[in-house]
């Protein structure tokens, strides 16, 4: 396993082509609007080699016995399904924000178990050689994109019906030796900083889609492909200090980038996919649901540290006694467990595959994602509520070494005679950036829009057993029976 700083140093010798507000960045681990991103990406390989957090960090691999990181696991029973929820919201306290890692660790659980069902159904080899790639992503500890989204054009037609056909990635060419592939995935969070990118099919694809039905890996600096890594609210702050940064050492959400794929051959070994169109609605599906596992585990964690954030300001503002002010923050804490409670309840009511990996409830999953997308927002109006305006109005860190003004800054600044004026502007700036618009964006998107999950609860209810049970209740009439419903 990688130490932190292995970690980091291991992005140093890859030649990725990344571009960002124009220009060609040949560094970015010194970059200064990805160095936070890969801090935070590097707390999951802290967790993994600090003695302290060993019980979650790691994991026994079930291919070759070795101590792993649990980044790259494969959940085996329901006790490494809670642990990666408590992993999770161990890592969103620590960073404040997204570490990155785990759609490529999904990633990895779903095409672990989708390409033994294809093999054990077509006679393809598609598992065996998923395995050899496992084996090599755990014995290196590496870091790997889960790229699914595509640009997708117009959202109303199919891929083969856009007016270009490359708004969904897919083959352009077979030949012995592997396959040729053309296309974009976007939103793809930590890409920059990963050392390999794991492409699974963005929907379910129809039989005359096989183009699009492809899943493959390459090294995240494989010829051929180009990040542009995407700006952010405030994100020129990283360049002007610390303080007005909010979370300067951990950033804001993933440091996502557009990863365009121009033509990029992809040898047979690293195809996990091609053509088999009815597996790609199961692999979306078992995808989604790992993934969304997560969300009510990372961002509770992440959400643990702006309710210590809005109690240190209430408590220096001298409102932390008001009864309104500690309905709130007791608000704020229960709506985080509901979240907390639906990743742990889907990962406890648990199922095993036919592959052998354990498998979340879907159902609960999806409603555990639901409610973050909704709940995160609604933390976030509370603190904003608790904290006041300042948070919206703070002169620049700058100020603070501004003769002139400097002075008046901490004086009326200061709220108590015990307060440290620049403690609360850090604070100030800190719920800021947790409260903004990138965060609330990534709890309604990331994951799949709150709509795919409704689709998944609707899906997954079983009517008529609700009816019957009410039936049970109250007996049936035999004079006022009314047709079935749809
Ligand atoms: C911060 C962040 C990080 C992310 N990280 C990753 C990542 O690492 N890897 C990855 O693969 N993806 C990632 N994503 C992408 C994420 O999964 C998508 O944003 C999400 O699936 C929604 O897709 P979209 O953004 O294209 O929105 P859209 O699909 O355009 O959705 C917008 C709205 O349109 C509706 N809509 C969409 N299609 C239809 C339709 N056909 N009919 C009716 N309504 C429709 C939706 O329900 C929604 O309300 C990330 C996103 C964010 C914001």
């Amino acid at each position: 396993m990688m130490t932190p700083e292995q970690y980091v140093e291991s992005l140093r010798s890859q030649q990725k082509e990344v571009y960002f507000m124009g220009d060609r960045v040949d560094n970015v681990v010194d970059h200064p609007a990805m160095r936070p991103h890969i801090h935070a990406a590097s707390v999951t390989y802290k967790l993994g080699t600090d003695p302290e957090y060993e019980q979650l960090g790691t994991a026994r691999s079930h291919l070759t016995g070795k101590t792993i990181n649990r980044w790259t696991h494969i959940p085996q029973n329901q006790e490494d399904l809670v642990k990666k929820a408590q992993m999770l919201r161990v890592a969103g306290q620590i960073t404040g924000t997204c570490f990155q890692r785990c759609v490529g660790m999904d990633a990895l659980i779903t095409l672990y178990t989708v390409t033994w069902d294809m093999d054990q159904k077509l006679g393809t080899n598609y598992h065996e050689r998923f395995r050899s790639f496992l084996v090599n992503t755990q014995d290196h500890d590496y870091m790997t994109v889960g790229a699914m989204t595509d640009p997708k054009g117009d959202r109303s037609k199919r891929p083969s019906q856009q007016h270009d056909p490359d708004l969904y990635v897919r083959v352009v060419e077979k030949n012995d030796r592997g396959i040729i592939v053309r296309g974009a995935k976007m939103h793809q969070t930590g890409a920059v900083n990963s050392h390999q990118i794991l492409v699974m099919p963005g929907m379910g694809m129809s039989p005359e889609e096989a183009e699009y039905a492809v899943s493959f890996a390459v090294p995240a600096d494989e010829l051929g492909i180009v990040y542009v890594f995407g700006r952010q609210v405030n994100d020129s702050r990283k360049w002007e200090g610390s303080i007005d940064q909010g979370n300067p050492v951990y950033g804001v959400v993933g440091g996502e980038a557009l990863i365009i794929f121009e033509d990029v051959f992809v040898p047979w070994e690293q195809v996990f996919m091609c053509g088999e169109t009815d597996f790609t609605g199961i692999l979306v599906d078992r995808f989604a649901s790992y993934h969304r596992q997560n969300y009510g585990a990372c961002k509770a964690g992440n959400l643990d540290v702006l309710i210590g954030a809005t109690t240190e300001v209430a408590e220096m503002h001298g409102v932390l006694k008001a009864g309104h002010v500690r309905d709130k923050l007791a608000e704020m804490a229960h709506l985080v467990e509901t979240m907390y409670g639906g990743a742990l309840a889907c990962s406890y009511n648990c199922s095993t595959l036919e592959s052998g990996a354990a498998f979340v409830d879907p159902l609960i999953a999806n409603t555990s994602k639901y409610n973050t997308g909704r709940y995160y927002p609604e933390v976030t109006r509370l603190a904003q509520d608790i904290a006041g305006g300042f948070i919206a109005t703070i002169p620049s860190e700058q100020e603070l070494d501004n003769p002139r003004v400097s002075g008046y800054i901490r004086k009326y600044y200061k709220t108590g005679e015990h307060v440290d004026p620049v403690e609360r502007i850090k604070m100030g700036r800190l719920i800021e950036n947790m409260t903004g618009a990138t965060p609330i964006v990534e709890c309604m998107h990331g994951a799949g829009s709150p709509q795919a999950q409704r689709v998944v609860v609707q899906r997954s209810i079983n009517w008529n057993e609700k009816k019957q049970l009410a039936r049970n209740i109250v007996g049936k009439s035999e004079r006022h029976q009314m047709p079935e419903a749809e």
